[in-house]
């Protein structure tokens, strides 16, 4: 484990590198404590579940439910280790679930979700209020949770790499441009104070947060306006070198 990042006294995430082959990507697990219980938002892979697992127990701390922002292989797998535990997650898993199990990942074991969450349905856990929406584009299935009408879990719909530099948008299998600017668009109308990322380090505050959707909306904007008669150059706000995985364009164009 790279670090514990708090978010506020009962929320933090466990920080990790992803893995060795990609050591610019942080993947982080967050955890929201009830007392002796707590509740997760995704679950990285199996080896990063353990080190959460045996640190809250160590804390004597028992999870007691998990939800998954998406059904991906960094997301999900880690679900294992919590045997049984309430998995949730969206409505619209199966596919993923399906591609984790026979195409994506298939040396890493998956859980089925004992409940599917709905658009716009909200959940008391503890002391905490959520509120969840659809917010499709990097995967279908992408969910965003709202915690205390404040502070949102966006999944991967905003990520940024080690250094803090923002990632291109990632428009995965079933994920659509369309999809993803719409969801940036509805995150940007909760005027968060804060957004949990997956992978990278939360943004604090409107002009930090507006700055960051803002600067993916014209990326996306841009490709779906010029269709694939782009330079990448002229639509990332900084220039290319201020960004990171910018070879998540070529894919991204083929989402066109
Ligand atoms: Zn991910």
């Amino acid at each position: 484990m790279k670090e514990i990042r708090w978010i506020k006294n009962n929320i933090c995430q466990y920080v990790f590198i992803e893995n060795e082959d990609n050591p610019h990507m942080e993947v982080n697990i967050t955890v929201l404590t009830n007392g002796e219980n707590a509740m997760l938002i995704d679950t990285a892979f199996a080896n990063q579940a353990s080190v959460v697992k045996n640190d809250l127990m160590s804390k004597d701390i028992t999870v007691d439910e998990i939800i998954l922002s998406h059904y991906h292989p960094d997301h999900a797998a880690g679900a294992t280790v919590f045997e049984d535990t309430i998995l949730s997650c969206s409505v619209h898993y199966e596919n993923n679930f399906n591609n984790c199990n026979v195409i994506w990942d298939k040396e890493h074991d998956y859980r089925k979700p004992q409940q599917i969450i709905l658009d716009n349905t909200t959940k008391k856990y503890g002391d905490f209020s959520l509120a969840f929406f659809e917010t499709p584009g990097h995967s279908k299935c992408s969910i965003m949770t709202l915690i205390d009408d404040r502070i949102a879990h966006v999944g991967d719909l905003l990520m940024s790499d080690v250094s803090g530099k923002p990632t291109l948008p990632n428009i995965g299998y079933d994920g659509s441009l369309e999809e993803h600017l719409n969801s940036l668009k509805l995150i940007k109308a909760l005027d968060a104070e804060v957004l949990i990322l997956s992978h990278g380090k939360h943004f604090v505050g409107k002009e930090e947060i507006d700055h960051a959707i803002d600067m993916r909306i014209h990326y996306l904007k841009s490709i779906l306006k010029s269709k694939d008669k782009v330079d990448l150059e002229d639509i990332l706000i900084g220039g290319s070198n201020k960004w990171a995985f910018t070879e998540w364009h070529r894919k991204n164009l083929m989402k066109l």
